[in-house]
């Protein structure tokens, strides 16, 4: 009945299956509703410059997936008529020490060289840029061509044209194991020549994986704050914590990275830290009402990279582990699966994301 299954319907399982469309009849299978997993917390930064220290293949990945997302949100936005939350006003990043001073100003000099659009910036054209930042500033970066979007607005926009697409997606549908050619639910077996693991942090659950994939959660703690019209107008970001402002007058401020397995409390002391870090950049968010606590499960590898390619069971694709990066890389992911899928090739050098590289049991090799 279908030529392709999709495991997962998160920001990476959808923008798969969405690219398959029309050219294959493809089925969803989520466990859940779509879009309630790791991607519905994700602060939606869609941001391959700001932490990138070399031209590595990973930052090319990251950067090509970034080159297509203005395209990729305009025609989801014209099809479904869902506003994405897309926001192209770029990024600070502010440095309030010595030495990320000095992190700054090497990363400034060879994006620059580079032929990347990256400037630095003083403490005081910060705050002509951003008024109602008040702690001291040593230096700062502005990459204006930064971007982002509001990820639970985009995975409702990506189901809508899904189904406008012909996709069928069956959600409370929790996937046990897979084998060649089939897929096995609680109580059903669906059969298609394709199927493609795209179960974020929860795949290495799946029976029957080969090879097996380590993939392990690392929780981020999260909040949002309502700001005053226009209070704050670029993301910014300094040591690990952000700004994210949406046009709806939320200002994300994120995020916890912490190894606690499965565990998704709110806890004090991630909360806390985020407040107290917000409100050292700013003394003014600290009269802002707290709108929303959260957090997610990003899924990650000892590596840091993701896991894409095919796995050693024919017809069997992993897209998965995107851990910080997986709405900034749907668009990529998407289209590497859809060739894989298509005719067994990638335009993409996918050899640093293959499952192979961890050996069959499954830890690093
Ligand atoms: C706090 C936080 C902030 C983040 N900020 C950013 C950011 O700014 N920019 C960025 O690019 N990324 C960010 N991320 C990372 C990003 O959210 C993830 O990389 C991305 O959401 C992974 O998407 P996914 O589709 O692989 O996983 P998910 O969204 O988790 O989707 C997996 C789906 O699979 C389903 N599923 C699981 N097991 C089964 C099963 N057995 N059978 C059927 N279905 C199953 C689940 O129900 C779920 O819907 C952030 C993450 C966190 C936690």
């Amino acid at each position: 009945m279908h030529d392709v299954i999709v495991i997962g319907g998160g920001v990476i399982g959808l923008s798969i299956a969405r690219e398959l469309a029309g050219r294959k009849a493809v089925l969803v299978l989520d466990r859940g509703a779509t879009g309630e997993g790791t991607s519905w917390a994700a602060a939606g930064m869609l941001s391959p410059l700001s932490e990138a220290d070399d031209q590595d293949p990973f930052f090319q990945l990251c950067r090509a997936s970034h080159d297509s997302y203005r395209k990729f949100i305009g025609e989801l936005e014209d099809e479904t008529g869902i506003d994405c939350g897309y926001s192209g006003s770029g990024l600070l990043c502010l440095a309030c020490s010595e030495e990320s001073a000095n992190a700054l100003r090497r990363r400034c000099e060879w994006q620059r060289k580079a032929g990347f659009a990256v400037e630095n910036i003083s403490g005081d054209e910060v705050r002509r840029m951003e008024p109602l930042i008040t702690a001291d500033i040593l230096t700062a970066l502005f990459m204006p061509a930064e971007s982002s979007v509001a990820p639970r607005r985009l995975v409702n926009a990506l189901r809508e044209s899904c189904l406008k697409r012909g996709v069928e997606i069956r959600t409370g549908a929790r996937v046990q194991g897979i084998s060649k050619n089939a897929v096995r639910t609680d109580g059903l077996t669906f059969e298609a020549p394709g199927i493609v693991v795209a179960s974020g942090v929860w795949s290495p659950e799946l029976a029957g994986l080969d090879p097996p994939i380590p993939v392990y959660p690392r929780k981020g703690q999260i909040l949002s704050l309502c700001m005053p019209p226009g209070a704050f107008r670029h993301m910014i970001r300094w040591h690990h914590s952000y700004f994210v402002p949406r046009n709806n007058g939320d200002l994300i401020v994120g995020a916890t990275d912490e190894d606690v397995g499965f565990d998704r409390s709110v806890t004090p002391a991630g909360i806390g830290k985020l407040l107290a870090d917000a409100q050292a950049i700013s003394s003014h968010v600290g009269s802002y009402p707290i709108m929303e606590t959260w957090t997610g499960l990003r899924p990650a590898t000892q590596d840091g990279l993701p896991v894409i390619g095919p796995s050693a069971i024919p017809g069997v694709f992993y897209a998965t582990a995107h851990y910080r990066n997986g709405v900034l890389l749907a668009p990529i992911t998407a289209s590497i699966i859809a060739d894989l899928v298509s005719n067994g090739r990638s335009r993409v050098a996918i050899e640093p994301y293959a499952p192979s590289r961890f050996g069959n049991s499954g830890t690093d090799a």
